[in-house]
């Protein structure tokens, strides 16, 4: 594994900031251009797949269930498994999940 482009995907990961607070996805990736709140304005915050009409589409799901989405939507597109790795890793750092106490 000696020309695996990470270097690439790294920067790519760090410029991509407008990440969806639920899933990490670049927003710029999802072809809605991101969930809608409740008066039908895009939310900046939230990708389509994850948020709609100002709520959450599955407000259950459970941060492995998350993790475990996220890897499979990322071995979708392909990427390295350092990359589905971090992306994972990451989940936890996002708004939806860092505010949540354990009920
Ligand atoms: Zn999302």
């Amino acid at each position: 594994m000696s020309n695996f482009p990470m270097k690439k995907w790294m920067r790519q990961l760090e410029l991509e900031r407008n990440r969806c607070q639920s899933c990490g996805m670049p927003l710029q990736f999802d072809p809605e251009g991101g969930g809608t709140e409740a008066d039908g304005s895009h939310s900046t915050c939230y990708c389509s797949y994850c948020y709609a009409g100002g709520q959450f589409r599955e407000p259950e799901l459970a941060l492995d269930a998350m993790q475990h989405r996220v890897r499979q939507l990322m071995r979708q597109r392909n990427a390295p498994w350092y990359v589905r790795a971090y992306m994972a890793h990451r989940v936890p750092t996002l708004a939806r999940w860092r505010g949540c106490k354990k009920r």
